[in-house]
This record gives structure tokens, sequence and C-alpha cells, in this order.
């Protein structure tokens, strides 16, 4: 309300007014949210001397490589030898450094598990914790809150905040369910009119879930095709064999979600996404049932996005997550009593499912299946976004890939499914600078893309200390 208003309503009277001579006025303190805040380098023409480049598209790492960035973009990539610094360049020495691309992460969310059902909008300090780890492009893979994935995809498009480039989920299009934070859409008209209404906002994908029929799930592929935008699915009542017929175009959490191997399955119905889980782990990646799935899949070119960060939490005898220290301490308190009673759980399906998930994603892998990574910040809890993406990295490696490969799949194949890979996802000429700067080797040590120093996103480096001091102990909060 404006002092003119307040006066009418009484709310304020003339004495209350105190004019304030401007030249008294203290300078304007920096905004410590502004995107400047957590700026390392911003000049129009900045070259990356002296270094490793792992390129994003599974070639082998070239060393002593010269990058130049130009006006948000790579002006030339090539040998120390070949590439001419241009005059007036800040110039960056990086020997013992590795530069790769951005990494597109496609199941991520701007929401936390805070309580039990209750999804925290963490959107502020998530963005800059992705950003910190070297992630410049991701995918919400759902939403719980309706505008908040859409208004950080605006704003951080148009240089306000700092964070990464947003394809920003519809919330969840699912069937009759019990989430408080979820609409239920029960008939295909329904689906149709939600998928609309939400792309007409501004969301630029859809994923849907547990609950969802088949007919509704058709119209909500249907309609979201028809205005441009993919949709993925964490499935349950539908297969994933159903859905690959019904057109979807990805799905999620590898073959964790898959409830195509439970006996007696009703259609529509989900069976619970323990039974499906029960029948994954003793399923044979060999045998017949297996194999015609994997045919089915990569035969409709339905992607598959691997999470494996959220299932390790819930495994017992691995290691504890890392960036569990940025969490508000009641939220980090809670993911280590969830942690410790995984530990306990020696009856748990994780034991062998794991394991199983792992040898599964490979073999679609192998076999010509496009996977794509994510992480999942949702479980209960311990997936940190940035620190989580960096891990997801070392357990691709651990599934069976190589690190140029599992590079590989969480850059360029994200940007060829968001089909933006003329612009992203691998270092060439040309292509919009998101690089992100590592000390060592991560093609010897997958570990070392978590030594990172600089991430670029479109040609301004970004101070990952920075961004993630100004999250610390605050994540659960804001
Ligand atoms: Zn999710």
């Amino acid at each position: 309300m404006a002092n003119a208003a307040l006066l009418r309503t009484g709310l304020l009277t003339a004495a209350t007014l105190v004019v304030v001579p401007e030249t008294s006025l203290p300078a304007q303190a920096p905004n410590p949210n502004a995107r400047a805040a957590f700026v390392k380098f911003d000049a129009p023409v900045i070259a990356l001397a002296h270094t490793r480049v792992i390129d994003g598209t599974g070639a082998p790492a070239r060393e002593n490589q010269v990058i130049v960035i130009r006006g948000g973009n790579i002006a030339a990539v090539g040998n120390a030898a070949s590439i001419q610094i241009p005059a007036g360049a800040v110039t960056i020495d990086l020997a013992g450094r590795s530069v790769m691309p951005g990494l597109v992460m496609m199941h991520e969310h701007l929401y936390y598990t805070t309580g039990p059902g209750v999804y925290g909008q963490l959107g502020l300090s998530f963005s800059r914790l992705y950003l910190a780890g070297g992630v410049t492009t991701i995918r919400t893979g759902g939403n719980t809150n309706g505008i908040m994935d859409i208004n950080l995809a605006r704003r951080i498009a148009a240089g306000e905040l700092a964070g990464p480039s947003i394809d920003a989920t519809a919330p969840y299009l699912n069937g009759p369910n019990t989430f408080l934070q979820m609409h239920t859409v029960k008939t295909p008209d329904e689906a149709r009119r939600h998928v609309a209404y939400w792309l007409g906002q501004g969301a630029t994908s859809v994923k849907a879930y547990m609950q969802i029929s088949r007919e509704a799930l058709k119209a909500g592929i249907d309609e979201a095709h028809r205005r441009g935008a993919k949709v993925t699915g964490h499935l349950c009542s539908v297969t994933y064999g159903e859905a690959a017929d019904l057109g979807i175009d990805n799905l999620e959490h590898g073959f964790f979600a898959a409830t195509d191997f439970v006996d007696q399955k009703q259609p529509d119905v989900c069976p619970g996404q323990a039974q499906g889980q029960q029948a994954v782990a003793a399923l044979d990646e060999h045998g017949a049932p297996f194999q015609a799935l994997l045919k089915k899949l990569i035969d409709r070119g339905v992607a598959l996005t691997s999470t494996l960060t959220v299932f390790e939490t819930l495994t017992r005898a691995r290691p504890t997550p890392p960036g569990l220290d940025v969490l508000a301490p009641q939220l980090r308190d809670a993911f280590m009593r969830a942690y410790d009673r995984a530990q306990q759980n020696q009856q748990s399906v994780y034991s062998t499912l794991f394991a199983k998930g792992m040898a599964l994603e490979r073999a679609f892998a192998k076999a010509g299946g496009v996977l794509l990574a994510g992480t999942d910040p949702t479980g209960s809890g311990g997936v940190v976004p940035g620190f989580a993406d960096q891990r997801q990295l070392e357990l691709l490696v651990e599934e069976g890939f190589s690190p140029v490969e599992a590079i590989s799949i969480a850059t360029l194949n994200g940007a060829r499914y968001l089909g933006r890979d003329a612009r992203i996802g691998s270092i060439a000429a040309g292509k919009q600078a998101d690089l992100v700067v590592v000390l060592g080797d991560p093609t010897k040590t997958i570990g070392d893309v978590r030594r990172v120093e600089t991430v670029f996103r479109e040609g301004v480096g970004y101070d990952p200390q920075k961004l993630v001091v100004s999250v610390k102990g605050q994540v659960g909060i804001w």
C-alpha cells in the first residue's frame, strides 16, 4: 500500500512520515541474492588455456587445449598451437584442470522431502546448488507447487538469478491419489485440460505419475505432443510396455519403477511400488521377458533416466551421500535417522535390487537405448542437488560405463533429448559456453568431478564456493 493510501485508511498519520535527505542514506549494499554476487569471471572475451578437454561426445580427452569464450559462446576450441588467444582476452591458466560441458540433468526437483508427504519448495537454494555442482541445465521431473518452477526458469533465463537453465515440468499428471500436493485427473478430458493449462502457463514438459490410467495418460501425451512438449513418467498403474505403446517419450528411474513383471498385474492399477520392485529384483536380464521389453523401448525410441542416487540412499552398506552439511540441521538429522534404519534393514529389497537395477540399465544402454542421467532429490532425503549430480556420474561409472561415457550420458544425451544439442551438451565452436572446470582428471578418477573450481553458464563464470556458502545450513528453509 502506498503512503497516501495508508493515510486515507488512518493506518499512518502525517506525524509518522519522516523525510530522509538522500545524502544521508547509506550506500546501497550489494544484493546478496543477485546473480552478480556469485560471479567470478565475466568479460567480453575469456580464454581457458592449457586445459584438458572432455568434450561430452564420449571421445577421449584432449590435452593442452585452448577454449575461447566470446559473447556467451565458444568462439574456438583446439590445440594450444593452433588457437590464437585474442588480444585483450582475460586468460585463465588451467594447467592440471579439465574442462567438460555443463551437466544436463534430467530428473531434478526444486523441492525436497521435508516431512511425510510434505515437499518443501526450495527453488532458490536448489538452483544455486545445481549450478555450484556443475549442472547448467535441468529438467524438473515433476512439480508439486504449480508456478515456482516456471517462474524460476524465467528469472534465471532473464539473468536475474544464478542457476541452471530449467525445462520446467507441469504439476504431476496423476490419477486418483492421496498426495496433498498433487492434483487428480480422472478422465482423458481432464488430462488434456491439465496439460493444456500448464503448458499455456509456461511449463515446457510433462511428468506423469504412479496412479494415472492408460486412457488419461494417452490423452495427456497427445495434448503435450500437439503443443511441442515431451512426456516422461514415473509409472506404476501403467507398465513400461503399455506406456511405450501410448507414445511416452521417457521413463524415469531406470527399471526400478517397472511393474511389467508383476504377476497378475491388473490394468490401470498400481500394485504398489514394492510389488514391482520385488519382481524386478528377481529378473534375469538375459531372459525373454526383459529382452522383449528392452526391444520395445528401443524400437519406440523411449529414453530411460537413471536415478541411482536416490536408490543408493535406501540401500545398505553404501556410503553416506555428499553435501549433507548444507541441509538445515533438522533435515540433516532426519536423513541420518533414515540412513541408519536402511543400514539395519537386512530384508530390504534394495540389497539385491540396487545391483540388479544397475545391470538392467547397462543392458538397455548396451543394446542401443538412450540413457539419461538424473538424481531425484526425494525419497527419505539425502539427495542434495549438485552434490548428488556428481555422485550420479560416479555411480554410472560403477554401473560399468567409462568416465567419458558417463559424462556423455549426463551432458550430450540430455541435450539431445531436450532438442537443444545444437547449443548445449558438448564442447564445440559455436555452442553456448556452458562449461565446468574441475581440478584433476575425471577420465582417470571420476571423483574429480566433485572438485569444481568454476562453472560457466552462457560464458559467465560462477564461483561454486560462494554459491554453496550462501545456502549452507539453510537448505530446507528456502
Ligand atoms: Zn522425482
